[in-house]
């Protein structure tokens, strides 16, 4: 082999690895941090603190369930948001349990659902003991149910100690 095969075009090559990750790798390390529970497979990874996953494309920090859509090769307009509108689990990385929504209707289902007497999974949001009161980064107030966090933190912990 000679020298000038190794060297062949090395700043365009270079360049696409830098800015993006293969592929392949990049679902790779996504799949390996999730599990299957039901119809919905679970995110394991770290989360934003909001019940959201947190993956990385690169040194990009996203939502682990917007890396899922993109991963699934499905389109998604700038500035438009994915609900988890089949099984409402936020940890959820089921591409086929979310829907492209805007902003606007977003933050209004969620409202509505805040408001609620039951979180999605049936758990009771009047006994004080079971809710978790969170104040957003954008000042919205969310009542999260203890049970759900629970569930979803004994969920990671299985996953670790497997
Ligand atoms: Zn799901
Ligand atoms: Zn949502
Ligand atoms: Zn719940």
């Amino acid at each position: 082999m000679t020298a000038s095969k190794f060297h062949k075009k090395p700043s365009a090559r270079k360049k696409h690895r830098a800015t993006r990750p293969k592929p392949r790798e990049l679902r790779e390390r996504f799949f390996s941090k999730v599990a299957q529970d039901g119809d919905c497979l679970i995110w394991l990874g770290t989360t934003n603190g909001e019940g959201y996953g947190r993956a990385y494309i690169g040194t990009r920090r996203v939502y682990a369930h917007r890396l899922a859509w993109i991963l699934a090769g499905k389109p998604l307009a700038k500035g438009k948001e994915l609900h988890h509108a089949v099984c409402r689990n936020t940890l959820c990385v089921n591409a086929a349990h979310l829907r492209v929504i805007s902003k606007a209707q977003h933050a209004r289902i969620h409202a509505e659902e805040n408001r609620r007497l039951v979180c999605p999974h049936g758990h009771s949001l009047t006994d004080p003991a079971n809710v978790i009161v969170r104040v957003s980064r954008e000042g919205w107030v969310r009542h999260n149910c203890r049970e759900c966090k629970r569930i979803s933190d004994r969920r990671v912990y299985l996953a670790k100690a497997a």
